[in-house]
């Protein structure tokens, strides 16, 4: 796939912004984010910014994808954990960076959008479902990484923790209030000490527990 100018702008921007792994930028590159957004989002689906897609839910900045990516230090034959798998953006740049993605979002009809898009643009290595993301993946624990893409509390879920394979590393964004969230990085050893550092502020929509009414509409856009 050839890079249009407006994507490569988009990824010099990226890297000014603090996003240096070339093999992320690379996946971000290779990644038509055109694809992941609605069609009336599609002129702007370059532009280093959250848009709305549905279920009052957001495709997240590219800035935060690459940082977020970048700082879970993925190798070629991980097993990484996503929770809230929205439209499949950040999966898909996952995806050509590590072995496999499992990928839970909890509003189904945005995730049969989305297994459509990711099996017609050839995301093999993704495997999505609707659940709550909040228990995790219990059947196929342990993960390499998990990243998740909507802030919890000030606690870091201890399902996460579980979950999360010695010498594992676990991103996510933590706090409730929009003008408080942070993404912490969350490192597991070998014997299984946990260590955690914060990283940058962000605005992602909340983590919420359970599935939704089947009518029920979600919050507010956020910026996340
Ligand atoms: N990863 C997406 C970001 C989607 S926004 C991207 O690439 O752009 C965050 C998503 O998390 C929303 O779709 C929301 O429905 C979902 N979510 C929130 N709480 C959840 C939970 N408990 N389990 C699974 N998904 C959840």
């Amino acid at each position: 796939m050839t890079s249009e100018p407006r994507q490569i702008r988009l990824v010099m921007e990226l890297r000014a912004e603090g996003v240096t792994d070339a093999a992320v930028l690379g996946a971000i590159e290779r990644t038509p984010r055109e694809e992941f957004v609605p069609p009336q989002f599609r002129d702007r689906a370059y532009e280093n910014t959250a848009l709305p897609i549905g279920e009052g839910q957001t495709i997240s900045q590219p800035l935060i994808v690459g940082l977020m990516t970048q700082a879970l230090q993925l190798g070629p034959r991980m097993k990484v954990l996503e929770i809230g798998t929205g439209c499949g953006y950040q999966a898909a740049v996952l995806s050509k960076l590590c072995r496999r993605v499992y990928s839970i979002e909890r509003h189904k009809s945005l995730l049969g959008e989305t297994n459509k898009r990711l099996a017609r643009l050839g995301y093999h290595n993704i495997t999505a479902i609707a659940g709550d993301g909040m228990k995790g993946w219990p059947e196929q624990a342990p993960f390499d990484r998990i990243i998740v893409t909507a802030a919890a509390s000030r606690e870091v879920p201890q399902t996460f923790i579980d979950q999360l394979a010695p010498g594992g590393i676990l991103v996510l964004p933590l706090g409730t209030s929009t003008s408080d969230q942070h993404v912490w990085r969350v490192r597991k050893d070998e014997e299984g000490s946990v260590t955690r550092e914060k990283l940058w502020a962000v605005r992602f929509v909340p983590l919420i527990g359970g599935m939704p009414e089947s009518n029920g509409r979600g919050q507010a856009n956020g910026a996340g």
